[in-house]
């Protein structure tokens, strides 16, 4: 399987390829630029259908963290690490532990985090063999991201709102505003509760029926089904589930004038973006966005870090997010490959 040649490889200073026949471990680590700092991202445990889905996803991932990383003005490069496994099936302590070997053998190069497949609990046992593990707090408590990654994207919102809507962030700038949340699962709930104390009127909807019926209960908020979210009149649309929620279908559907939301890749392809800016919705960069969680671990692993410290620079999302709208602007051109180009210029220039 070609890697210097994969249409993914996008440079990438380093691809390691792990086995350990005892544990079953097959794992792939990427490290995209290590120029900023150590390359951070976390650990997906996924059934891949093939070697080759696995090397195309860490490929992307990683290369997607150099660009959160450098944007979220994080010391860190971009990383990222999959096991090609069934979590549920195949995820014994001993695969952890194997994993946290390779990841003890690059010496501190790529550190691991969560990610989908890999929860807390996993990361313990990895730490057990390495220290390079992000993502767990020091007093023992849950390093759950989501609310972090919730309070970046409440910062992401008022910046954009401001620029997309013209309402300037105030006590009331979200006073009666129309969201539609697309998935209410960790940071879809954390953020339907910040934008509802912050008088948003929410329209919500989830594959998972009872958790949205009960946030909606909660909330008083109006419940749609899944495939009648983007349809929704309101103001922004906040993508809080899978990746590919911006196909050319649903932006022409689209009612919002603002899109900003956590989810990671929300665009179908590259090209999804000028639809947006075409159709005059501002779209706000996804890993712009979403960095709140990746700050908060990055804090962690500093000596000095205080819950103040975190949420200012977390509320820096806001302040970078008004430049990439401002240079759009100017420019004329969507926000997405502003910020590819903002972030370019951070990393390249380490
Ligand atoms: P989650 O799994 O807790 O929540 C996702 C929710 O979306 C679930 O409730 C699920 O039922 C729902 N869903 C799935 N398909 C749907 C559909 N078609 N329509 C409506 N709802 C649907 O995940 P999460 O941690 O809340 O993350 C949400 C998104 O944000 C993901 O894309 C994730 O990659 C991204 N993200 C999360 C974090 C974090 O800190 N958790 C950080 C950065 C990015």
């Amino acid at each position: 399987m070609p890697v210097f040649d994969h249409p993914d490889f996008d440079h990438h200073q380093q691809v390691i390829h792990g086995c350990d026949a005892a544990s079953g471990l097959r794992a792939i680590i990427a490290i995209h630029d290590t120029t900023r700092g150590p390359a951070l991202g976390g650990l997906r445990i996924y059934p891949y259908a093939s070697e080759a889905d696995a090397l195309t996803d860490v490929l992307r991932l990683s290369r997607g963290m150099t660009y959160k990383s450098a944007l979220a003005d994080l010391p860190l490069g971009g990383g990222k690490a999959v096991i090609i496994a069934d979590p549920r099936r195949d995820k014994t302590p001993e695969l952890l532990r194997a994993m946290g070997r390779l990841i003890d053998s690059l010496g501190g190069r790529y550190i691991t985090a969560e990610d989908s497949g890999s929860g807390e609990a996993d990361m313990r046992v990895i730490a057990e063999v390495t220290p390079h593990v992000g993502g767990l707090d020091r007093d023992g408590s849950s390093g759950d991201p989501s609310p972090w990654t919730a309070l970046g994207v409440f910062h992401a919102m008022q910046s954009a709102v401001y620029h997309g809507l013209g309402r300037a962030e105030s006590e009331d700038q979200f006073a009666g505003l129309r969201v539609a949340l697309q998935g209410v699962g960790h940071v879809g709930t954390h953020l339907a509760r910040r934008l509802h104390d912050a008088g948003a009127r929410l329209v919500l909807a989830d594959v998972d029926r009872d958790a949205v019926t009960r946030l909606a209960g909660e909330l008083e908020a109006e419940m749609v089904a899944p495939e009648a979210i983007v349809d929704a009149e309101v103001d922004v649309f906040a993508p809080c589930a899978m990746g590919a929620a911006l196909t050319p279908e649903v932006v022409r559907r689209l009612k919002a004038r603002v899109v900003c939301g956590a989810a990671n890749n929300q665009l179908a392809h590259a090209e999804v973006a000028g639809q947006l800016q075409a159709r005059g919705i501002l779209y706000t960069p996804d890993y712009v966005a979403n960095a709140g969680g990746v700050i908060e671990i990055a804090w962690q692993r500093r000596d000095d870090a205080r819950p103040e410290a975190v949420m200012a620079h977390i509320a820096g999302i806001g302040t970078t997010l008004d430049e990439i709208f401002a240079r759009a602007a100017q420019e004329g051109r969507s926000p997405a490959p502003v910020a590819d180009d903002m972030a370019r210029e951070r990393f390249e220039a380490g």
